[in-house]
């Protein structure tokens, strides 16, 4: 499949960093998908959606805690 961003790269298998924003928080979650070997467009699969979907939920509720590996500092 090539890349509909940039028409020119190859979309292959990769292990891709997904980035689910809560408010001021990032969720960062590592899948198994497919990216643009050219541009590095991630492309998830709708069960990998649904999954980043669950996540996001669960995520919100407090119903996981995963441990913080950065914070976010804001000057205003
Ligand atoms: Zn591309």
């Amino acid at each position: 499949m090539k890349c509909v961003i940039c028409k020119n790269g190859e979309v292959v298998k990769a292990p891709v960093q997904a980035e689910i924003k809560v408010g001021y928080d990032h969720l960062m979650v590592t899948v198994q998908a497919e990216a643009c070997a050219e541009c590095g467009e991630p492309y998830y699969s709708a069960e990998t959606m649904r999954h980043l979907e669950r996540l996001r939920e669960e995520f919100t509720r407090k119903k996981i805690v995963p441990p913080s590996v950065g914070k976010v500092y804001q000057i205003c």
